[in-house]
């Protein structure tokens, strides 16, 4: 459950390919993160996992099943983005519970969820408000509450902090590290914040022009960074 292989993976927009054969394979619980400059593939790739954009070639697997051309709904997956979308005249409570209400959970169910899920990330106070009575950090929690709700063996996260002001993020680098502790579901997590990938990856993959320069620990990458780009990336501030 939760194991992820990125296999071959190219990604071409018309005669432009911006993926070039990524090979990852992520271990069930592992914690992976993405780095590299902006435009190198990040997102493509992410957007290629949770079933939203195509795969020009290669195969994507999830436990040894391959979900390739499978639509995002039979993935079990869910992911955070940059810019989440809560439903602006729902309450936190019914954002959070509105996908498993399309999916057809009863409403005892979906009550459960919704107070374990808001325990968890601290928002019980917060379930009758409406997205616009909350805090940055407040949105983006009810986003990852929204994210859990599904309990999905494999969570994506794209840059999910890089809106928020510098003590937020890293107040909800500790939420999140906690978090997957707690859970041991597997993440892929991109940041362009080198401290964020340090202090939450187990591994740390490397991009560059679409292609990955290395895979690696944390120390691995530091110690032992595979090429000059890597080094230079890894050393530069944020
Ligand atoms: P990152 O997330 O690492 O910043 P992206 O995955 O968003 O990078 O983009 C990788 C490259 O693919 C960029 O050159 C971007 O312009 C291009 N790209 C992304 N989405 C599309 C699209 N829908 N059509 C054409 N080009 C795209
Ligand atoms: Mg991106």
């Amino acid at each position: 459950m939760g194991s992820l292989r990125i296999n071959q993976v190219t990604k071409s927009f018309g005669d432009t390919e911006v993926l070039k054969g990524i090979n990852i394979d992520v271990q069930n619980g592992e914690f992976i993160i993405l780095v590299g400059p902006s435009g190198c593939g990040k997102s493509t790739l992410m957007n290629m996992i949770a079933g939203l954009e195509s795969v020009t070639a290669g195969t994507l697997e999830m436990d040894g099943r391959d979900v390739t051309h499978i639509s995002p709904k039979d993935r079990d997956i869910a992911m955070v983005f940059q810019s989440y979308a809560l439903y602006p005249t729902m309450t936190v409570g019914r954002n959070i519970s509105f996908g498993l209400e399309m999916r057809g959970v009863d409403k005892v169910e979906r009550e459960r969820v919704v107070a374990e899920v808001a325990a968890l990330l601290q928002i019980d106070h917060l379930l009758d408000r409406k997205p616009s009575q909350l805090s940055g950090g407040q949105r983006q929690r009810v986003a990852m509450g929204r994210a859990l709700a599904r309990s999905p063996e494999v969570f994506l996260f794209d840059e999910p902090l890089s809106n928020l002001d510098a003590k937020l993020r890293v107040e909800m680098r500790t939420e999140i590290k906690k978090l997957h502790k707690r859970l041991g579901t597997t993440i892929v997590y991109v940041t362009h914040d080198q401290v964020e990938a340090m202090t939450l990856a187990d591994r740390i993959a490397v991009m560059k022009d679409g292609i990955l320069q290395q895979l690696g620990t944390p120390a691995e990458i530091y110690d032992n960074p595979a090429n000059q780009f890597v080094a230079g990336f890894m050393g530069s501030p944020p």
